[in-house]
């Protein structure tokens, strides 16, 4: 859109120029600049509803921050539970991200369940039927779930702009390429998530995040 309100700055007038320029030319002008593309791992952790945090750490708990992350709002908390699996194994220290949610959900990578004992099935955040549960412990009580451990499916989050740079849209499937000391993985089924809340950001698990050596990485990007 060209704005005929006011005067265009030098380089408005400038990229005007140029566009004109490429018409005449009969091309198109060249792709814009790639977004920049950031992949975090993350570690275990817990999402937890309000009535929840309330039985785990006494009536009117507030989840409080101990690290902002990436995406807007979002906090690992102060707050850390026990959770307990079959046969009475343990994962201590597990944290609790804010804000609160609906539904209350623990992300495990695969070491994890190993060291639990459990079954992990794979599934995308929220999708929580038929999955295993276990007792947590807070300082003020325990909570069983019934179910709710899941291995997140790897995703990326990104915003409609993005999903245009990618020419995808919400719930493709794409593929995730790291290279990292001259080795390259690569990683299928990275599941696309589009919001206009969201930054433009990978997530993967830690195993996930290991066995790429993501943090010696020298290159990542989005195949389709
Ligand atoms: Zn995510």
């Amino acid at each position: 859109m060209i704005e005929v309100s006011h005067i265009p700055t030098k380089p408005a007038l400038e990229s005007l120029v140029r566009e004109a320029l490429f018409r005449q030319m009969g091309r198109r002008l060249p792709a814009v600049a790639a977004p920049v593309l950031v992949v975090n791992s993350s570690a275990r952790h817990m999402h937890i509803s309000p009535e929840n945090l309330e039985t785990l750490f006494g009536a009117g708990a507030q989840l409080t921050v101990h690290k902002w992350l990436y995406q807007e709002g979002q906090f690992a908390s102060q707050q850390t539970v026990t959770l307990v699996g079959p046969r009475r194994r343990i994962i201590p220290n597990l944290r609790i991200l804010g804000p609160c949610r609906s539904l209350t959900q623990i992300e495990l990578a695969t070491t994890d369940a190993v060291q639990l004992g459990i079954e992990l099935p794979v599934r995308m955040s929220g999708d929580i039927d038929g999955t295993p549960g276990g007792y947590v412990m807070g300082p003020k009580g325990m909570l069983e779930m019934k179910n709710g451990i899941i291995r997140a499916a790897r995703h990326v989050h990104m915003s409609p702009s993005d999903a245009q740079f990618y020419s995808v849209k919400h719930l493709d499937c794409v593929t995730l390429k790291v290279t990292a000391d001259g080795c390259t993985t690569r990683f299928d089924d990275l599941i696309v998530r589009v919001d206009p809340a969201f930054k433009l950001e990978v997530h993967i698990d830690t195993d996930e995040a290991n066995a790429c050596n993501l943090d010696r990485a020298e290159k990542v990007e989005i195949l389709k």
